[in-house]
């Protein structure tokens, strides 16, 4: 670690509960209003850097921040491992770490976390060391690594970038553990929380098992698209809209719909996230079962051109085919409606290669009102 590291206010000995790593030689402080105009981090120097050197700073500090980054897990792993925490009365190491080097408790609980893996996995170690697994990533991993998966996850890991790893753990999970105890486990996760931010606004985090989440998001788009929306409120704002008026006036009267994706690979809601096999034989005997036929192109293979509405068949096809609003540079992903290419009226057919999606305003600008029902 050199210049990059930020060291916190090291004079806070006047408490005598708190320590201070000994700070190096070679080490610079993030400077708050110095007017140093020759240091590396003056707006002027910054300023006056060509295109293709502050490029490359960036990167280049990007590059130190994670080898940093790796480099603290391991000291704090050996921190760990001998309890050194402990003689300053902190409860855990997480709390030491967040007390001392003033980070968030829960940030601080994940590097232990991550740490503790790094130790009891050589080879998550190694993927850190080489660069191939980024704290990122190794922060969605640990959760889910065990001696017998280490290697199926890292290769997972590694094929997935961070933004959509846990979403293929998940999938590999269901491919890989034994239904009932994910089912066991999700169900044991399951978890409603809250807390206030810094602009007094309340975040409540709500964790379900996949089907459940799938119901629950279907209730709320049924009651946003019942309510219609007061103008100008996004979907966010509608759907907390929703979400209040479901929990105040009760969501018995809303009927809504969940679309499971049955495949030879597996099973997804419509966004793609994985729900088990098990799930979907539990629900099978009360739901409404569709196949949909595709060619060996994986193209959904045709129905009735006569009808003007897509059939139920049809619409589940383009919804998964087509995920956002077919105007250009519209990227409306919600509530899209189903618009006949060639106008129905004018002897457009009522087929897959004739039906495209299209948002509210998009479509009413072409059509009117809704072809869809
Ligand atoms: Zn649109």
């Amino acid at each position: 670690m050199t210049t990059a590291e930020k060291t916190t206010d090291t004079t806070r000995t006047t408490d005598t509960t708190r320590t201070t790593r000994a700070t190096g030689t070679s080490r610079t402080t993030w400077a708050s209003g110095s007017d140093d105009p020759t240091a590396w981090w003056s707006t002027d120097r910054v300023a006056g850097l060509a295109a293709e050197r502050l490029e490359a700073e960036v990167v280049d500090l990007a590059g130190r921040l994670s080898a940093g980054t790796f480099e603290l897990l391991v000291l704090v792993g050996e921190l760990d491992a001998r309890g050194l925490w402990a003689r300053w009365g902190a409860l855990s190491c997480a709390a030491w770490l967040a007390d001392v080097c003033d980070v968030e408790v829960a940030t601080a609980r994940t590097q232990v976390r991550v740490a503790r893996a790094m130790r009891d996995h050589p080879a998550l170690h190694a993927a850190m060391a080489d660069g191939d697994v980024s704290y990122a990533k190794a922060r969605v991993l640990v959760p889910h690594l065990s001696t017998s998966n280490v290697d199926a996850l890292l290769a997972l890991a590694l094929a997935n970038p961070a933004g959509r790893l846990g979403a293929a753990i998940a999938a590999w999970s269901q491919r890989h553990e034994d239904p009932d105890d994910v089912a066991r486990r999700q169900h044991h996760e399951r978890c409603v929380s809250w807390r206030t931010g810094g602009d007094g606004m309340v975040t409540i985090t709500v964790r379900v098992p996949p089907a459940v989440a799938g119901a629950m998001c279907a209730v709320i788009d049924a009651e946003v698209t019942r309510a219609g929306a007061p103008a100008g409120a996004s979907l966010g704002q509608q759907r907390a809209d929703a979400l209040l008026h479901l929990l105040t006036h009760g969501g018995s009267q809303v009927d809504a719909e969940v679309v499971f994706h049955v495949r030879g690979d597996g099973t997804t809601l419509a966004d793609g996230t994985p729900v088990s096999d098990h799930v979907v034989a539990g629900l099978l005997p009360e739901a409404f079962v569709s196949l949909l036929l595709v060619d060996a192109q994986r193209q959904p293979i045709d129905a009735s051109p006569r009808r003007r509405t897509p059939t139920r068949r049809q619409r589940r096809v383009i919804d998964q085919t087509q995920h956002q609003c077919a105007h250009p540079g519209c990227s409306a992903r919600t509530f899209l409606q189903y618009d006949h290419i060639q106008p129905y009226a004018t002897g457009g057919p009522t087929v897959l290669a004739n039906l495209q999606r299209l948002c509210g305003p998009h479509n009413r600008a072409r059509n009117g009102p809704s072809v869809g029902d």
